[in-house]
Order: C-alpha cells, then sequence, then structure tokens
C-alpha cells in the first residue's frame, strides 16, 4: 500500500496532554522536538493543557511562539482528564500518524521513530509494552488488574493498556473523532476501529519530577470509565449470580425434602430451613431481574452513545448507475 518511497512524506502529529508538568515542560519539548527534527517526515506538536494550575500554559505559549508552524498549543478552560485532553488534540492534528505520549518524560520521545517504522508498514495501531517499568508496586499491580479486565471483557488482547506511547493511523484518529461519548478510554476504542495492530518494547523511565496525577480516586475513576464505555458485560454478572442463587434455592430446597423423608420432621427445624430455601429462590430471581433491566439500560446507553455503527477505511471502484435522489428515484441527468 505505501512504498518506502512516500514513507516518509508521510506527515507526523504527535500529542501530548499535559497537566501541571511545569518541571518536566521544557525538557520534554526539547527532547521531542530534537526527536522530530531527525527525522524526515513533516511533524508537528500538539500540546494540549488540561487546565493545569502551575506555569505549564505559558510553557505551552513560549515554545508555541518560538516555534511557529511546529508546536501548536489547545488550552481547556478546567481539569477534563488524560483522555479527553489526548481527543482534543487528536481534533487539532492533521498528521498522517499520529503518536501520542506523557509529558512526563517517562515514555522517552527517543521511541517515537520506532513506533512511526512500525505504522508505515501499515499497522494501524502500534501499541507498547513497557520495559523495565518504572512505577510503584501499586501501580503495576492496579495495571495488571486493569490489564486482564480490559482484555477480558472487550476481547482485545494487548499486553500493556497503559501505556500510551502509541502510534495511530489517520483512519483510525477519524474513526475515534467520530465517537461523540464521553468517557473515553483511547488504546480500547482505537482497538475497536483498528484493522491490524500490533505492539513493540519500548524503555520507561523514572518521573524525573513532579508526582503521577493519577490519585487511587482517579484511577478507580478510569476503571470505571474503561468498563462501562467498553462492555455491557457486568451488567450480565448480575443475571448470572441471580441464576446461581436461585439454583442454590431450589437444590437446597430439594435437599431438605429428601432430609425431611428420610429423616424424619425433627430434621427441619420447624419450616425455617425451608424459609431459608425459599429466601434464596427470590433474592436470585431478583437478581436476574435486575440483571434483565440493567441488560436494557445497556443497551439505551449504546444507543446513546451514538457511536458510529461501522467504519467505512476505504472504499475501491465505482457505479456508473445514475446517482439516487433522497427519495429513492433515479434522478434523471
Ligand atoms: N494528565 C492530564 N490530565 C490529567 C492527568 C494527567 O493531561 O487529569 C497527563 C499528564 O500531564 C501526563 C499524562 O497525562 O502527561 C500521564 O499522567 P501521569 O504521568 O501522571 O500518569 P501515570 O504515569 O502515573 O500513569
Ligand atoms: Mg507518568
Amino acid at each position: 500500500m505505501n512504498t518506502d518511497n512516500n514513507q516518509n512524506h508521510r506527515s507526523i502529529s504527535v500529542v501530548v496532554p499535559v497537566y501541571n508538568e511545569e518541571d518536566n515542560l521544557k525538557e520534554f519539548i526539547r527532547r521531542t522536538m530534537l526527536v522530530l527534527d531527525g527525522l524526515s517526515n513533516p511533524s508537528e506538536l500538539i500540546l494540549v493543557d488540561d487546565g493545569s494550575r502551575d506555569s505549564s500554559p505559558s510553557i505551552i505559549k513560549e515554545a508555541s511562539d518560538q516555534n511557529q508552524g511546529r508546536i501548536t498549543g489547545v488550552f481547556f478552560n478546567r481539569n477534563y482528564g488524560q483522555h479527553t485532553a489526548v481527543i482534543a488534540g487528536f481534533a487539532q492534528s492533521r498528521g498522517d500518524i499520529v503518536v501520542t505520549l506523557d509529558a512526563d518524560l517517562q515514555n522517552p520521545p527517543e521511541e517515537i521513530p520506532k513506533l512511526i517504522a512500525k505504522a508505515g508498514e501499515g499497522y494501524d495501531v502500534v501499541g507498547s509494552v513497557r520495559m523495565g517499568r518504572q512505577d510503584t508496586a501499586f501501580r503495576r499491580i492496579f495495571s495488571w488488574m486493569i490489564n486482564q479486565v480490559t482484555a477480558k471483557a472487550t476481547g482485545v488482547e494487548m499486553t500493556d493498556y497503559g501505556c500510551m506511547l502509541r502510534a495511530y493511523s489517520r483512519p483510525v484518529i477519524d474513526a475515534i473523532l467520530q465517537c461523540p461519548e464521553r468517557s473515553t478510554f483511547i488504546p480500547v476504542l482505537a482497538n475497536t476501529f483498528a484493522n491490524r495492530t500490533i505492539e513493540i518494547d519500548v524503555e520507561h523511565a523514572e518521573r524525573p519530577a513532579g508526582d503521577s496525577k493519577y490519585s487511587v480516586f482517579k484511577l478507580i475513576n478510569l476503571q470505571f470509565d474503561l468498563l462501562t464505555s467498553m462492555t455491557t458485560f457486568p451488567l450480565r454478572i448480575l443475571s448470572f449470580i441471580g441464576a446461581v442463587i436461585s439454583c442454590l434455592g431450589i437444590g437446597f430446597g430439594i435437599f431438605l425434602l429428601v432430609v425431611r423423608i428420610f429423616a424424619g420432621p425433627e430434621w427441619a427445624a420447624q419450616g425455617v430451613f425451608t424459609l431459608f430455601a425459599i429466601l434464596f429462590i427470590f433474592i436470585g430471581a431478583q437478581f436476574v431481574a435486575m440483571g434483565l433491566i440493567g441488560e436494557y439500560i445497556g443497551r439505551i446507553y449504546t444507543e446513546t452513545r451514538g457511536r458510529p455503527r461501522y467504519f467505512v477505511r476505504t472504499r475501491v471502484g465505482g457505479s456508473d448507475l445514475p446517482e439516487l435522489s433522497a427519495s429513492g428515484a433515479n434522478v434523471k441527468k
């Protein structure tokens, strides 16, 4: 599809969310521009300020002034979260290949050429796996859980969903931009629209300055965003639990009946156990009913989200037939 020749002319957009990163930002911009200047492709750097309260916005303005036409700054009025910031950057981007990474230098900008090279081979999504991950044990365990749950729930196998050092092809970016929903988790969303995906190993560095912008609460929020935006699977768990409880109730009831017949009435504790059996059956039934309601709510959610039902990547050929008018009748030429 892409000859080696025109691969070098594919333009690159680098999209970076920035939230209170004044300590790292200058160094980040310097290193990233160095890498981009070393490429033969035309490129741009888009810094999206996610409502920072420190001097990050002015650093971005300054960098943009010094690199006219190369660095774009986008500024939010308040903090909307990393993924929203990245989407805003996507909307601004013009490149054929869009690379995302964090501003905290944990994802070395020097890895960008590797991603671009892979994307140039025709992959829609180039993910990355952090080698020698430099995060606290707590974060690593949390990430591991997220990765497991996400991979299972979405059916898209990727080793490391948390690493934002990624490259996306233009069609995937366009598809993502057609999704107007509020809660997004970009790596997963991208995978739903991707044709070919691949993962490569990248370095991971310690945060040189500042703290992670994710508190435990924000992490839990993110996890919920991820689960609810991608699946209605948790709702089904309700029905499943209900069915299990009901079956246990019925089983218990049968067991009581059998014991009653063979061991005599003393065993039944004057009907207390029987009541329990009946209770179980009804509790289970309630769960099943909730699951059913949940299933409808899930569908309402999917509908209101207004995602495109499908995404046409390319089309070939065409038809000589006359175009149809809006009513479907042939238009006279
Ligand atoms: N970030 C953001 N908005 C937020 C939180 C984080 O734009 O509300 C940015 C942050 O500036 C950084 C990236 O998202 O560029 C990743 O954040 P961080 O390094 O704190 O996350 P971690 O590495 O701990 O996952
Ligand atoms: Mg980080």
